[in-house]
């Protein structure tokens, strides 16, 4: 495809990786597609101005630069098409604005992004739009708390504080069986390592700002939907004027090509420094889907092909100031928000919840493992737990 040939044979993830979004039609002979900077598009006469006239009419609605994201994600979630959004949060909003009308219900798990939650809570309910947060670990226990109007579930698997994972076939089965959709945000594992579509979701949504950009130097949101949402959604995502600058597609595409080998040193390393963890007496337990000891393990070995470089460790029995004062030892692992760039980091997991009560030994925190050498990531770790072990 990206000479130009189309032989027909599938293609292994990390070929559509590779070649994702580069036919012929969108970059002509180049390896990269233009950076297209445009709200104007001229045409050649008054008759190519009807509706399908060109390809291309207007900024906001399609540019060589865009198209080119869009089908590879579109190709890598296995969906029927893919909206870019400027930010993770947005790509939730539109995700959920394209399913949801007044009147309707959500089911939405406990344990998904907090914005999200503000979203229902806030925006959702302004416009009479119910919402039921449940138990991620319900599996198929979801169907009791279907209603006559439950039109959509919503699941991050795992969720990216606590790390439970959520049975993504149990909840498309439910949901179907109640015609309703189910919505996942599959920014942890990227379509790299999960395909929400292949397992039942009707729409799979990714802040990109995270292992696709890769770089911390981009906000960016993808949504990618089955034939059964696709429609909806794009129509939504044109009706509200959402789209996204061309230097920061042309990133998210950059950062796409070697999404696969970032994420495998990611799994590598972050498991290793998880393992290291474990052996710690002042730590509970270390929230990890690729550790054996993890309640979903078998879930994450059924659902996924790999793990990504951020887990959650429980502090046994810490108190506040003393995990403040292990976050600020450290020196190699940075104290920011965010994750899926190339650095590691770590911050203080606070919790908000409402279907379940989490109980934990301690303190969590939530660290991403990046891209630097595993051995230092560990000294860091380890010369920050000799600073603390002598405080209260
Ligand atoms: C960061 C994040 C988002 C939001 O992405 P932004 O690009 O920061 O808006 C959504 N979902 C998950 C799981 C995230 O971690």
């Amino acid at each position: 495809m990206a000479s130009g040939k189309e032989d027909g044979r599938e293609k292994r993830p990390l070929t559509q990786l590779a070649q994702g979004g580069r036919s012929r039609s969108i970059t002509g002979a180049f390896v990269n597609p233009p950076v297209v900077h445009a709200s104007t598009v001229l045409f050649p006469d008054v008759e190519t101005m009807r509706p399908g006239g060109q390809p291309y009419t207007y900024g906001r609605t399609g540019t060589p630069t865009i198209e080119a994201l869009e089908t590879a994600m579109t190709e890598l979630e296995g969906a029927a098409g893919t909206v870019l959004c400027p930010s993770g949060l947005s790509a939730i909003s539109i995700a959920l604005l394209s399913v949801l009308a007044s009147g309707d219900h959500l089911l939405m798990a406990d344990n998904v992004y907090d914005p999200a939650r503000t979203f229902a809570e806030k925006v959702l309910a302004r416009f009479g739009v119910e919402t039921t947060f449940f138990d991620p670990e319900i599996g198929g226990g979801i169907a009791a708390l279907m209603r006559d109007t439950t039109r959509a579930v919503y699941v991050e698997s795992p969720g990216s504080l606590t790390f439970e994972l959520t049975d993504i076939p149990a909840m498309a089965g439910a949901a179907h069986d109640n015609g309703a959709l189910l919505i996942a945000d599959n920014t942890w594992a990227t379509p790299y390592y999960c395909k929400p579509l292949a397992l039942g979701a009707d729409i799979s949504l990714l802040a990109a700002t995270k292992y696709i950009g890769g770089h911390s130097d981009l906000m960016l949101g993808t949504v990618s939907a089955a034939q059964s949402a696709f429609a909806r959604l794009r129509e939504t995502y044109v009706t509200l004027g959402l789209c996204v600058g061309p230097d920061d597609i042309y990133l998210g595409l950059r950062g796409l090509r070697t999404l696969g080998i970032r994420l495998d040193h990611h799994m590598r390393s972050g498991l290793a420094v998880a393992q290291y963890l474990e052996t710690r007496a002042e730590v509970a337990h270390v929230l990890h889907p690729g550790l054996a000891g993890h309640p979903a393990h078998a879930l994450w070995q059924r659902d996924m092909a790999g793990a990504s470089g951020l887990f959650g460790v429980v502090m046994d029995g810490w108190s506040q100031d003393k995990t403040t004062a292990f976050l600020e030892a450290l020196r190699i692992f940075g104290l920011g928000y965010s994750w899926g760039g190339f650095e590691s980091l770590a911050i203080p997991a606070r919790l908000r919840r409402s279907a379940t009560d989490w109980q934990a030994a301690g303190p969590l925190i939530r660290l991403h493992v990046g891209l630097e050498d595993t051995a230092d990531l560990i000294a860091d770790l380890d010369a920050a737990f000799q600073q603390v072990d002598n405080l209260a």
